[in-house]
């Protein structure tokens, strides 16, 4: 996604904003994450020339779908994230510092792209309140109640229990 900030190029203080759609062709899907990305990125933004450089700050957001970690279940999910970066560009620089600053343009694809990743959840949890799996007897408790929705008591534990008892008796 290019921005034109030819309007504010010399203007300190200068402001544009821009909207637009940023494609995630390039990570459209993790394999690794069981993720897929279903539509492209949603930007919507401001460029502002600070007189050292250009602070962009942006609204991003994108459908994706995945697998829940807990019950394996498919579900679709948005992402949101926000973007603020300030791109300086000087004359003294090496091309590093200006590989997004070109000429009237902020070519702004590689550092949308990236901002996507760092967003990404820990966890894929299709809803708050899911339930996964029972430990013991691996239903899935969002479409089912298994027999044992009581906690199973550690046969250990139980032993311990019963000493207690006697000596209480005592
Ligand atoms: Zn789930
Ligand atoms: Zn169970």
């Amino acid at each position: 996604m290019k921005v034109n900030i030819n309007p504010i190029r010399d203007v300190r203080g200068g402001i544009v904003t821009f909207e637009g759609k940023q494609d995630l062709d390039a990570i459209k899907q993790i394999e690794e994450l069981g993720l897929e990305f279903l539509t492209p990125l949603d930007v919507k933004g401001k460029i502002t020339n600070t007189g050292e450089g250009f602070l962009v700050e942006a609204e991003l957001s994108c459908q994706y779908q995945s697998s829940c970690n807990r019950c394996l279940e498919c579900f679709t999910s948005t992402l949101e994230a926000d973007f603020k970066e300030e791109y300086v560009c000087k004359d003294a620089d090496t091309e590093d510092n200006c590989t997004v600053i070109k000429g009237d343009y902020l070519d702004l694809t590689e550092p949308l792209v990236e901002q996507v990743i760092l967003s990404l959840p820990m966890k894929f949890i299709c809803k708050e309140e899911c339930r996964g799996f029972c430990s013991s007897c691996g239903a899935n408790l969002n479409e089912t109640e298994c027999s044992c929705v009581d906690e199973p008591i550690n046969p250990q534990f139980e032993k311990l229990k019963s000493l207690l008892n006697t000596k209480e008796v005592d």
